[in-house]
Order: C-alpha cells, then structure tokens, then sequence
C-alpha cells in the first residue's frame, strides 16, 4: 500500500540529536532552537521567529498575544483544522465561520467585510495546501477596520506571496512541523512576530511568564515572574531534527514540487474531460507542494474513488468536515452568511499521497491508479 504521508527525514537528523544529548543541553533554546530560529528569519525576511511545541500552540500565543476581551470576534473560515479555532477560544473570543473560495479552499476575502461587526478584532487567514490567500485585500480589510491579522501558516512553510514568505505578512505567523508537514520535528511549530512591539511580550508567554530571555541576554539582573504565562519552548531533541531539515529545506521543497507537478501535467487530460478539478495557483502565489487534491463531482463519488484506490493499493484521503457544523463549532460560533461552498467543496475534496521522496515507482502507480479509475467508470 503507498502510505498517503510519511514524516521527512534526511540523514542528519540523529547526529544533531546525539551533539544536543552529548552537549548537556536538551530543554529548550539550545544551540539547536537558535539555529532554527534564526534560519527561519533570516530565509522568510522575518522579524522575529520561535520555535514553539506546535502549530497548535503558536496559534494559542499569537491569538493571546492579541489581549481579547470576552465576546470579542474572530474571523476564519470553516474548512480547516480544529486548532485554528481553538486559539481564539482559549483567548476568550466568539468564532465567525466566512465561506471559502472554490478554486484556492481559501477564506473568501470578498465575504470578509460583510462578517465585521463592533466586536471584530481578529481575522485568521488559513493558507491551505500551502497556497496563500489574497493578502493585499485582507491586509486592506484589517487596516480600515482596525483589526489584527494572524496567519495560519501551518502549511505554508517555504510559500510565498508577491514575493513575501507566508507567515510574515499579518501581525503574526504560525508554522508547524508536526510529521505531517513539510518540514518536521515530531510535534513543533514557530511563532513569527512581524510587529517588534511583542518580541517582549511573547518571550515571558513562552517562557512561563518570566523575563528569563531578558536576563540570559544580561538586560537584567535577576528574572522573575512578570506575566501570566505558559511553557512553549520545544525540547532540543526536537529542535535538533528541525535543523537537519532546514539545511536542506530548498532539496526537500523541489522534491516535493516535483511530485506536485507530474500529478498536475498527468491529471490535466482528465480535467479537460471534466472527470476531475484540481487546484488553482493564483498568480503571485509560489506554493510548496504541501498537497495534492483532486475534487470528484460529490460526496459519493469521492467515496466509490477512495475505495477503489485503496483496492489498487494507493491511501487517498478527505479532508476537513467543516467546524460550523461540528459540535464544538455550534458552541462557540456561527457562520456568516451563506454556506455556498464551504461544505459542497470539502465533500469532493480528495488528498493523494505526496511526501519527500515518493519514489518514481510509486508516483507512477498512483497516476496510474487514478487514470484506469477514470477509464473505468
Ligand atoms: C497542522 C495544522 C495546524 C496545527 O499544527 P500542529 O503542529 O499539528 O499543532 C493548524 N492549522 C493548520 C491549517 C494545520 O494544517
């Protein structure tokens, strides 16, 4: 069976781990966490970057870095993961479901505007599959109505806007390298703070709520408790896994773009046929070949292809069940206006297998799988 992921690893990965075990130091920010961290600034033009113990959790910093008050809104969209909303929720606010764009499962920043009420403060932009939403709109949006801009970046690593990495055009950034994304540490993600006035006050969130970053740079004497706070700083081991893929990050992205890009030219025919879609680029957006989708024409057909991949020996799988209509979504928040796209697309929505080094052999007996299905039905 071709596995639909499996986690990155390159070789170096147990030697940077045995150098962090060797040099007495595997709690966090480490030799290794600076090197990530300053990479990461240094590749995506950023202000300031952290490595944190998950997407999930550089969501929750950045949203409590935005000091909401009960009853606060944020904007997002429906189709995405679970942790998206969880961080506003720990922050105190209301969720605000806007549809998403057909052709890019994006939010649809056209649908925005109408979602702003007095209480608006936030607005997450998720970039799916790593394909980024229209910034320049959003940006405008969040400037004439005084709002925050978050980016949920978590697949978005590498990617770029007009030229702009992804993660460094909202007030704040969040990666992830959980094994399921393009660049892994296990469980890890970062934090990236584009406005300086934070750099402060996300170090004593992510460090228990003390200035200990203060004081190991000698601007105080003795650190103390200052702030609420949590512990966000991933282990050195982690840390040390990132690293052996951040110094081949460019080889890890062109494998994987390569892959991306025969399924594109290979599936093409059968879009002209209109068998399938597949997914749009937008002009001005570079992607990192986080995934590749087809959509099929309904829910049913998704399941009779799943199914018989699966007999062929090919893992396909479906994505997000949107969160409006999740339990917890009618807990806590409502969708804006009409829900024109945001469940009709995730039921055709089918993911195929892409991860560093898929072989040829596989990536060949996938394609294959998909055109006989086609010829099939
Ligand atoms: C993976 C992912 C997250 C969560 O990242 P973790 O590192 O798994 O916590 C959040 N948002 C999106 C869109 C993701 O794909």
């Amino acid at each position: 069976m071709i596995s639909f992921n499996i986690p990155p690893y390159v070789g170096n990965e147990l030697t940077y781990i045995k150098e962090a075990v060797d040099s007495y130091k595997i709690c966090g920010d480490g030799q290794f966490t600076k090197k990530c961290n300053a990479w990461l600034e240094e590749k995506f033009n950023a202000q300031k970057a952290l490595l944190t113990t998950s997407g999930s959790t550089a969501l929750d910093m950045a949203l409590l870095l935005c000091d909401l008050k009960p009853g606060d809104e944020v904007i997002l969209p429906s189709y995405t993961f679970s942790s998206t909303a969880n961080a506003p929720v720990l922050a105190g606010a209301k969720l605000v479901f806007v549809d998403i764009r057909p052709d890019t499962m994006n939010i649809d920043e056209k649908k925005i505007e109408a979602a702003i009420t007095k209480k608006t403060k936030v607005i997450i932009a998720v970039h799916y599959a790593g394909v980024s939403c229209e910034m320049d709109t959003i940006l405008d949006i969040a400037r004439r109505h005084n709002l925050m801009v978050i980016e949920d970046a978590a697949q978005g690593v590498m990617s770029t806007y007009k030229g702009k990495a992804l993660g460094t055009m909202g007030d704040f950034g969040c990666y992830s390298f959980h094994e399921t994304k393009n660049y892994s540490m296990g469980e890890g993600g970062a934090l990236v703070i584009n406005n300086p006035a934070y750099n402060e006050k996300a170090e004593i969130l992510r460090e228990k709520g003390t200035n200990r970053a203060k004081f190991f740079r000698g601007q105080v004497d003795k650190y103390t408790w200052v702030d609420f706070g949590d512990s966000y700083l991933p282990s050195e081991l982690n840390a040390a896994y990132l690293w052996a893929q951040l110094e081949v990050a460019d080889e890890i992205n062109e494998n994987r773009l390569a892959t991306w890009n025969a399924y594109y030219e290979a599936f093409k025919p059968l879009e002209e046929k209109g068998y399938i879609e597949l997914p749009t680029i937008p002009v001005g957006c570079v992607h990192n070949a986080h995934m590749f989708y087809i959509k099929l024409k309904d829910l049913e057909a998704r399941t009779d292809f799943i199914e018989a991949l699966k007999k062929d020996g090919v893992n396909c799988v479906f994505h997000y069940i949107p969160l409006h209509s999740a339990p917890a979504g009618h807990k806590f928040g409502r969708f804006d206006g009409e829900d024109e796209y945001t469940t009709r697309e995730s039921e055709r929505l089918v993911r195929l297998p892409l991860y560093y080094n898929l072989t040829l052999e596989d990536r060949e007996h996938v394609i294959d799988s998909v055109k006989k299905y086609f010829e099939n039905i």
